[in-house]
C-alpha cells in the first residue's frame, strides 16, 4: 500500500519488541486498548518536565502553556471528527464517562414511563448508565435484536418508535461481532421522530473516518486509549443545541460562572461539563496520537486492517470446528470465535503461552452472550501495527492449541 511502510510504522512502537513467555509477542487485543507510539509517550514526559501547571487557572506562563496545549487538542479533535465548534468537544475520562454524562444530564429530561432504544450488541457502558436512570423513575429500555449474521434487526428497530421514545443509544461498531452498524440510516430514522441518537464510537473511531456532521449524530463518545493515545482521556461530542439545554453533570471547579450560597451560575460550553482538574497531560499527548493517525491516514490504516481481517477469517475458516461469531458484510477490526466445545479461557491461556495475546470472556457484553447462548468467546482484534506474519503466527498457534485441547 502506498505510503504505508509497516516496518517504519512498527518502529514507532517500542512495546512491539517485547517477548511473552520467551516468544515473540503478537498483540491481537487492540480493541481492548491499543499500543501507544513513542511520540505520545514523549509528549507525556515533555509536558511533565516543562509545563505541568494547572489549566485555566493561572495567569502565569506555565499555566498558559498547559492551557494552550489542552485547547490545541480540543481543536485537533474537532477537526478530526468534523464537529462545528470546539464548544461541542467535552473531555471526559473515556467512552464510559461520556455515556454516563449524557445519561445523567440528558437523562434528567427523560420522564417517568419514557423509553430509550438500545441494541442487543451494546457494551455494558451503553446499557448500565441507562438502567441507572431507572433508580429514580421508570425508564424503559427497548432492545433491538441482533440477527444471526451479527447485523441489527432493522425492521424491529423501526417498529420500536413511539411518542414516548426519548433517545436511541447504539454502537458504531460492535466490540464482539465487529459489525459496522448502518448509522446514517439509524440516525435518519430516529430524526424522523425527532429523537436524538447517542453513538458509542469506542470501536469505530480509530478504524473508520468519522464525520459527526455528515452522520448527523447528536452525541458521539470515544476513548483516547483505543486510538493509540493515553489512558484516562475520552471525548463526548454533542450538538451544541443539546448541550446548551442540558444541566451540568458534575459540580466543582472549572464548570462554574460564579458561586455563592444564594445562587451559582455555570460556565459556558464546553467547560460546563468539565468539573475539576482534567487529565491535561494526557489530553495534550492525545493530540500526538491523533496526529499519528492522520500521518498514516485513517483510511489507509482501515484498508490495512481490512486486509488482515479478511486474511485471518479465510485462514480461520480452514480450522475444523471453528465457529466465527459475526459475519456481517461490513465488519471492522475484530473476530470473535470458538472452536468446538473448547473453553475460551483455556484457549486464551494456551495462546498466551505461545506469545499470542487475545481477549477471552464476555467482552462486557453479557446480554449479547445471552442472545448467542454462549458464555464467552475468544476475540482477536487488529490495529495499524499488525502484520500478515502476526496472522500466520496466530493461525499456527490456534492449530496447535486446537490439537492440544481436542
Ligand atoms: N463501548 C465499547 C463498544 C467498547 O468496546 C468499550 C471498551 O472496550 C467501551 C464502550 C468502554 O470504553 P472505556 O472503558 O474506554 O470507557
Amino acid at each position: 500500500m502506498e505510503n504505508f511502510d509497516l516496518t517504519q510504522l512498527r518502529a514507532e512502537f517500542p512495546i512491539l519488541n517485547r517477548k511473552v513467555w520467551d516468544k515473540p509477542m503478537v498483540y491481537l487485543d487492540s480493541a481492548a486498548t491499543s499500543f501507544t507510539p513513542q511520540c505520545v509517550v514523549d509528549e507525556i514526559c515533555r509536558v511533565y518536565n516543562t509545563c505541568k501547571a494547572n489549566v485555566h487557572r493561572g495567569v502565569h506562563t506555565l499555566s498558559q502553556e498547559a492551557t494552550d496545549l489542552q485547547e490545541a487538542t480540543r481543536e485537533c479533535v474537532r477537526e478530526f471528527i468534523n464537529a462545528k465548534s470546539t464548544e461541542e468537544i467535552i473531555f471526559t475520562r473515556g467512552t464510559t464517562e461520556a455515556i454516563n454524562l449524557v445519561a445523567s444530564s440528558y437523562g434528567e429530561m427523560i420522564e417517568n414511563g419514557e423509553e430509550i432504544i438500545v441494541t442487543a450488541m451494546e457494551h455494558h457502558a451503553n446499557i448500565v448508565p441507562w438502567q441507572l436512570l431507572g433508580r429514580h423513575k421508570r425508564v424503559i429500555l427497548r432492545v433491538v435484536p441482533v440477527k444471526k449474521d451479527g447485523t441489527l434487526d432493522m425492521v424491529t428497530f423501526r417498529s420500536l418508535f413511539n411518542e414516548r421514545t426519548k433517545l436511541v443509544a447504539v454502537c458504531h461498531v460492535s466490540n464482539v461481532l465487529g459489525t459496522v452498524n448502518p448509522l446514517k440510516e439509524i440516525i435518519a430514522e430516529a430524526h424522523q421522530y425527532k429523537v436524538p441518537v447517542l453513538v458509542d464510537g469506542a470501536q469505530a473511531i480509530s478504524h473508520i473516518k468519522v464525520d459527526v456532521q455528515e452522520l448527523d449524530a447528536d452525541f458521539y463518545a470515544f476513548s483516547a486509549h483505543k486510538m493509540y493515545g493515553p489512558t484516562g482521556v475520552g471525548v463526548l461530542y454533542g450538538k451544541r443545541s443539546l448541550l446548551k439545554m442540558m444541566p451540568p453533570y458534575q459540580g466543582g471547579g472549572e464548570m462554574i460562572g460564579t458561586v455563592s450560597f444564594k445562587k451559582t451560575t455555570y460556565a459556558e460550553l464546553p467547560f460546563k461539563f468539565e468539573a475539576g482538574t482534567p487529565d491535561f497531560v494526557g489530553i495534550a499527548a492525545f493530540k500526538k496520537s491523533i496526529e499519528f493517525m492522520q500521518r498514516w491516514g485513517v483510511e489507509r490504516i482501515a484498508a490495512h486492517e481490512k486486509e488482515l481481517l479478511e486474511y485471518a477469517t479465510t485462514e480461520m475458516e480452514k480450522i475444523p470446528n471453528m465457529k466465527i461469531y459475526g459475519t456481517a458484510p461490513e465488519k471492522s477490526g475484530v473476530i470473535s470465535f470458538l472452536i468446538g466445545n473448547e473453553h475460551h479461557y483455556d484457549m486464551g491461556m494456551l495462546l498466551d503461552k505461545l506469545g499470542i495475546e487475545v481477549r477471552t470472556g464476555h467482552h462486557c457484553a453479557q446480554p449479547l452472550m445471552q442472545a448467542l447462548k454462549i458464555e464467552g468467546t475468544v476475540r482477536a482484534s487488529f490495529a495499524a501495527y499488525n502484520t500478515r506474519e502476526d496472522v500466520d503466527a496466530f493461525i499456527a498457534a490456534l492449530n496447535r492449541v486446537s490439537a492440544m485441547l481436542g
